[in-house]
């Protein structure tokens, strides 16, 4: 390791209690999932939030082929947002929960803006463990620096991807404090420390991945 605000950031997340990981690329990423820190669980129950970054990692393809595996799916296309809704809060309730972060600071917090809730819900509680997937490109210095890149940057491109959304932010390219129905910011997660100790690991990868 010879970046100093890589290094830093990851003995941070070790003394906030997480379990933390650094790789070079999202590939990478999914074989440490598979190699080293899965089989350190018991977990037969998978779900996720919406990530780019998980997903590029490859790991739910493999799982979802894998006949010892119960894969939860709470964004399934061909559902219903009833049954999508139904499905995110059984999501809550599995062994491992796979997942990305807005942004990650160098003192080791993980700091998340959600829509409905189900992915910082899957973060703070219930699954037994999680592995948050993140991009060095959002390491931040601190907490107000990681709520003002979401803010800014995240949140304006994400709600541009949600196929059908009609908020300010998608013309201007910022965001406008909205009032709009399809508001994609309504609450804030901080995880300053993993409780208990280890429930979360977070995979550092030297990538710009994201958004
Ligand atoms: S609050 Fe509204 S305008 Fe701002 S980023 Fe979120 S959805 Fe866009």
């Amino acid at each position: 390791m010879d970046d100093p605000l890589i290094e830093s950031t990851l003995k941070a997340l070790k003394r906030n209690n997480f379990n933390a990981y650094f790789v070079q690329t999202a590939q990478e990423a999914g074989q440490l999932f598979f190699e080293q820190i899965l089989p350190e669980l018991e977990a037969k129950t998978f779900s996720w939030g919406d990530s780019m970054t998980m997903k590029a990692t490859g790991i739910l393809e493999v799982l979802e082929k894998d006949p010892e595996k119960i894969l939860i799916r709470p964004f399934a296309p061909e559902y219903s947002q009833t049954q999508k809704i139904y499905w995110r809060k059984q999501a809550l309730l599995c062994d491992l929960f796979l997942t990305g972060s807005n942004a990650v600071t160098q003192k080791g917090q993980l700091v998340n803006l959600d829509m409905i809730g189900n992915r910082i819900g899957g973060i703070n509680f219930g699954p037994g463990n999680v592995v948050i997937f993140v991009g060095t490109n959002k390491i931040v210095p601190d907490l107000e620096a990681a709520m003002q890149r979401v803010r800014t940057i995240a949140a304006p491109r994400n709600a541009a991807r949600h196929e059908g959304f009609r908020t300010p932010c998608i013309k201007t390219g910022s965001c406008m404090d909205c009032q709009s129905p399809d508001r994609i910011c309504n609450s804030w997660l901080i995880t300053e420390k993993s409780y208990p100790k280890g429930r979360i690991s977070v995979v550092l990868i030297n990538q710009e991945l994201g958004l």
